[in-house]
Formats: structure tokens, sequence, C-alpha cells
């Protein structure tokens, strides 16, 4: 696929969801791709917040690109905090202590990124909060400055049918939190997470393929 593929492929999802076209956001996973091919392959199609998974890549790409919009998605370390300056949003807060580091950070930086809570998907993944825990993680993470926008949840590698649950129970959690954006839908599930809520979709492979 491509840019304009997976776009369209979006507003199919959208539409057979009932659901206004526009309502869900393409983030272009840009990890192992380097400043020409993301150039080429995605920014020479319009304005999409692209997405890193590790601090060095992160800070080393933001320099290459430097008018590009910037989403973090990887597992938040204590020492690589200092890479994830001047990004508009974090997907994958797992913890407590990330939120305050993060925040305090922030204060330094002068600008806060923006925070989604990841979930435990109650499969094999090992990153995410437990669903019972994430009230008070609102809580916490919420006192610490950072604006809490939704939740993520990654769900078992290309096995679409097991995703199409673990959307719907990740929707209605968000739901229950009053959380209004959904970041869940990968290459090989996004339709199934878009029939489920997903606002924003982190598609990589698809759009290098
Ligand atoms: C790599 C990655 C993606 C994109 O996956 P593809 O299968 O390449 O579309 C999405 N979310 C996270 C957290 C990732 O690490």
């Amino acid at each position: 696929m491509s840019v304009p593929a997976v776009i369209q492929a979006i507003r199919q999802a959208e539409a057979a969801a009932g659901r206004p076209a526009g309502s869900v956001k393409l983030v272009a996973v840009s990890k192992g791709h380097s400043p020409v091919q993301i150039q080429e392959s995605i920014l020479s199609h319009g304005h999409f917040p692209l997405a890193e998974n590790r601090g060095q890549e992160l800070r080393d790409k933001k320099l290459a690109l430097p008018d590009a919009e910037w989403h973090f998605i990887g597992p938040i370390q204590r020492n690589k905090i200092k890479y994830l300056a001047g990004v508009s949003l974090i997907h994958t807060i797992e913890e407590v202590w990330q939120a305050q580091a993060l925040a305090e950070a922030a204060q330094k930086w002068g600008h806060a990124p923006e925070v989604l809570l990841q979930v435990h998907n109650g499969e094999t993944q090992k990153h995410g909060m437990p669903p019972a825990a994430l009230p008070s993680l609102l809580r916490e993470v919420q006192a610490t400055g950072l604006t809490v926008r939704g939740l993520m949840v990654m769900a078992p590698y290309d096995q679409p049918q097991a995703a199409e649950q673990i959307f719907r129970d990740t929707a209605e959690r968000a739901h229950q939190l009053g959380l209004s954006e959904l970041s869940m839908g990968m290459s090989g599930d996004f339709p199934q997470a878009i029939a489920a809520g997903a606002t924003l979709v982190r598609v990589g492979r698809s759009l290098f393929a």
C-alpha cells in the first residue's frame, strides 16, 4: 500500500462503521526508515504526525525533519526521556513515575507533550496497565499536570479476530473514563480498530510496502 491507499482504506472503514469521514487520523509510524524515505513515502502526501519507538532515533530524525510533528510510541525509559523534547503526543504511559519524570522534563523544555495511557491487552503483550488500575493511574497522571487525552492498546500481531474484542474493550474503558482519543490499530488490524472506535491508527509497514 501507500499513504493514499491507506487513507482510502481508513475512509472506507469509517464509512462502514457509520462514522464521519475524518474522525480517524493516520499516525505514520516511521521507525526503521530514513528521513529521505519518510519524506518521499509520507510527507510528500501531506502533513501526518510521525511516530517513533526509540528515543535516539526520534531525536536524530527530528533534527533531519524539523517541520514534522512527532509522536512517541515506544517504552518510556528514565534515561531516554531527554530525547522526547518537542514530541506532541506520547502514546505509552504505563506507570506513574513515567508521567512524573516527563512532567519534570517538560518544565525544562517549556512545553509539555499530551499523553495516552497504554492498556495491557490481556494476552501476550508485556506492556501496558492492567485495566483495573486505570482509574487510579489516570488520577495520578493528571496530578502531574500532564493532559491525558485517551488510551492506547496493542493487539497481538496480525490476529485481527482476537484484536477486535481487545479494541472493543478498550473503547468501553475510555468511554467509562471520559477519555476521547483511542490509539489502536496497526497495518494488520486497523479496519477492526476503526470499527471499534479508534481515533488514531498507528500504521507503519503498509505505508512503505
Ligand atoms: C511498529 C509499531 C506500529 C506499526 O506497526 P505496523 O505493523 O508496522 O503497522 C504501531 N504501534 C507500535 C507501538 C509500534 O511499535
